[in-house]
């Protein structure tokens, strides 16, 4: 009886590992990684998830366009031998990295190990084209597997042209995190073109006060729509959820396939307002000081413009909808008195040439009027009005 049992059991463990390799892959273990918790409904690379959809990618013709690198990119493999200057060994960074460059291609020499630029950032947009092998080897997660990580987050590289996996290890999944919304993968041996903007969390104190995001495009088809980053990459493990470091290098992951990498290129992105940046909701106190920030250098401008003109008017009047000052307002109004008086001694021969301006100050005075920055019945702004009608330039042209 013990023996039958023994032998019922190892059959039943037996069959939920063969269950599993047959939905795509063997974890190798029963059941998965990490198990669900109030935030994620599934085991980490758990079967039960549902696969991504396949969904047919963009032209390459297309995509070859959008790939090229804009003015103010920063190229980290070009399709030269010496681009590898560019890289290191991920595990002896004083070290060249093995990986070689074949026909133009950065490819994975299996078992030498990660590959890292020296170049080290964080935010950004990221170009990356990679080819899996052909004709395809191995299955599941053992076909054309690399990785491209920023800050420790993997961006899964994988050849799943035909070739089913758990679907949080999908290619352009975020690792054991979130699958990709489709599978847009050419087959094996055609290059994959991956733009990804890449947003770390900003941290206070220890306290989370934007959360980190990642948005990956696959051959032009949205599959990571800006994907929460909870941290580091783990292996079967949920991420530690904290900050990630500033900066750090591009890695691209050996994982024993020889992959290959083309046109890599990125554009560093302006710091997020919760960092002191513009990009982004800024926070109230921020936004204050931001408003004061261009208003003063609104002032500064309309300093040097011709003394008493109406355009120096015009730009003071303009800083009053940054920043309320009552020095500036006190001074638009003593100009706008005086533009108004001296358009009453205007000569009627000489109105002509200035309907340009006097329709400008007029604008500005009903945009300032309709916002609070001056009373509706700002005297000034009922003078220019009134001036405008005795000139019959309020009439619009009869329709011929
Ligand atoms: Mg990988």
């Amino acid at each position: 009886m013990k023996l039958d049992f023994a032998l019922f059991a190892m059959g039943a463990a037996l069959s939920l590992t063969t269950a599993a390799y047959a939905a795509g892959g063997s974890t190798g273990h029963a059941f998965y990684g990490d198990p669900p918790d109030d935030r994620h409904a599934w085991c980490i690379h758990d079967q039960n998830r549902p696969q991504p959809k396949v969904v047919a990618p963009l032209p390459v013709s297309e995509l070859e366009q959008k790939a090229k690198a804009p003015a103010d990119a920063i190229a980290l493999f070009g399709g030269t031998e010496a681009c590898l200057s560019k890289w290191c060994s991920d595990k002896n960074p004083n070290e060249p990295t093995k990986w070689i460059v074949r026909n133009g291609n950065m490819e994975c020499v299996p078992k030498s190990g990660y590959v890292r630029t020296k170049e080290e950032f964080g935010d950004c947009q990221l170009h990356v084209e990679w080819a899996a092998p052909t004709p395809p080897e191995g299955e599941s997660q053992g076909r054309g597997n690399s990785g491209i990580f920023l800050l420790g987050v993997e961006i899964q590289v994988l050849d799943n042209y035909q070739n089913k996996t758990y679907a949080d290890g999908y290619a352009c999944s975020m690792y054991g995190v979130n699958p990709p919304l489709a599978n847009a993968l050419r087959p094996p041996g055609e290059f994959q073109y991956i733009d990804i903007t890449f947003h770390k969390p900003v941290y206070k104190d220890d306290k989370c006060v934007q959360p980190g995001w990642v948005t990956v495009y696959c051959n032009g088809i949205l599959v990571q729509d800006r994907t929460q980053i909870e941290g580091p990459t783990g292996h079967r493990a949920r991420a530690k959820v904290g900050p990630l470091p500033d900066k750090g290098p591009l890695k691209l992951q050996d994982h024993g396939n020889p992959v290959r990498f083309r046109n890599i290129w990125y554009r560093p992105l302006p710091p997020a307002a919760a960092k002191g940046g513009v990009r982004g909701p800024l926070s109230a106190k921020a936004t204050a000081a931001k408003r004061k920030e261009i208003a003063a250098s609104i002032r500064k401008d309309a300093a040097c413009k011709p003394e008493g003109s109406a355009e120096q008017m015009l730009r003071f009047a303009e800083s009053l909808v940054y920043e309320k000052d009552d020095a500036t307002f006190q001074k638009v109004e003593q100009m706008a008195g005086q533009y108004a008086a001296a358009l009453k001694q205007l000569p009627a021969d000489k109105a002509g040439s200035k309907k340009d301006e006097v329709i400008q100050v007029d604008s500005a005075f009903k945009y300032l009027a309709k916002w609070n920055f001056v009373p509706e019945n700002f005297g000034p702004k009922v003078e220019v009005a009134n001036f405008i009608k005795a000139q019959g330039w309020d009439k619009k042209p009869k329709k011929k």
